[in-house]
């Protein structure tokens, strides 16, 4: 059942607890596939330690297991391994309550080194063009105090994002997917970046940062939008730090 269906069926039984259907609404992983998801977290940090933090926002997925096949630091993905992270990219993620547009639709997509820019001292990319422009006129408008926290992701980047917040999450599909988009369904993958207040470190992914006057001087910017504002159809939470490239 999907959200939308959910809550209309929650509107036709107003007498049961609206926490208990919650519950029961909540889509988990089965103990097998928890465990799999567990194995692939790990493997994803050892890859990602391997290949270097700004690296591992670009590789392919072909990229990821010739790696884990040839070097023992991190060891070969498994068969089913494998097969969770094809289901996860393949999979529609609207009955977890996620009803963001399809971004991706290859597994082993390539970012050329030529199409995008290392921007200095972030560990992160952006693509040339409009996003590197964009971002520029953000630093130039609001100020030195802003800072790239997370720009272009390719698909294992974002599957290392989605299977360790799976995992942090206990195997709940439905919670994790609305603080981060499955991997086929990135706007990191083609456009989007974060910003965020220099030295404020995690805090810059919580309401917080709408708080901030760096955040205040963004909303007056009308060359870029917010991708994800409150209440969004997408089913993503309230997003001020993501920038969306128009
Ligand atoms: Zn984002």
């Amino acid at each position: 059942m999907n959200r939308r269906n959910f809550l209309a069926c929650v509107a036709l039984a107003p007498t049961i607890s609206t926490n208990l259907l919650a519950q029961d609404y909540d889509v988990f992983l089965s103990p097998s596939e928890f465990t799999t998801v567990s194995t692939l977290n790990s493997r994803l940090k050892r890859l990602k330690r391997f290949v270097g933090f700004a690296n591992f926002n670009l590789i392919s997925y072909n990229q990821a297991l010739y790696y884990g096949r040839n070097y023992s630091r991190i060891g070969a993905f498994s068969q089913k391994e494998i097969g969770m992270m094809e289901r996860l990219f393949d999979e529609n993620p609207n009955d977890y309550g996620f009803f963001g547009e399809r971004t991706c639709t290859d597994l082993d997509n390539r970012v050329a080194r030529k199409d995008v820019e290392k921007i200095p001292y972030t560990g992160h990319y952006l693509y040339k063009g409009k996003a590197e422009e964009d971002y520029k006129k953000i630093v130039s408008d609001v100020g030195e105090s802003i800072i790239l926290t997370s720009g272009v992701r390719n698909v294992v980047k974002q599957m290392s994002l989605y299977v360790n917040k799976i995992y942090n999450c206990g195997g709940n599909m439905t919670k994790a997917t609305t603080s981060i988009a499955p991997p086929a369904y990135s706007y990191h993958t083609i456009s989007d970046f974060d910003v965020g207040r220099k030295g404020w470190g995690y805090k810059n992914f919580t309401a917080d940062f709408a708080h901030t006057d760096e955040f205040e001087q963004m909303t007056k910017l009308d060359y870029i939008g917010m991708r994800y504002s409150k209440n969004n159809a997408d089913g993503v939470r309230f997003e001020p730090w993501h920038v969306e490239v128009i």
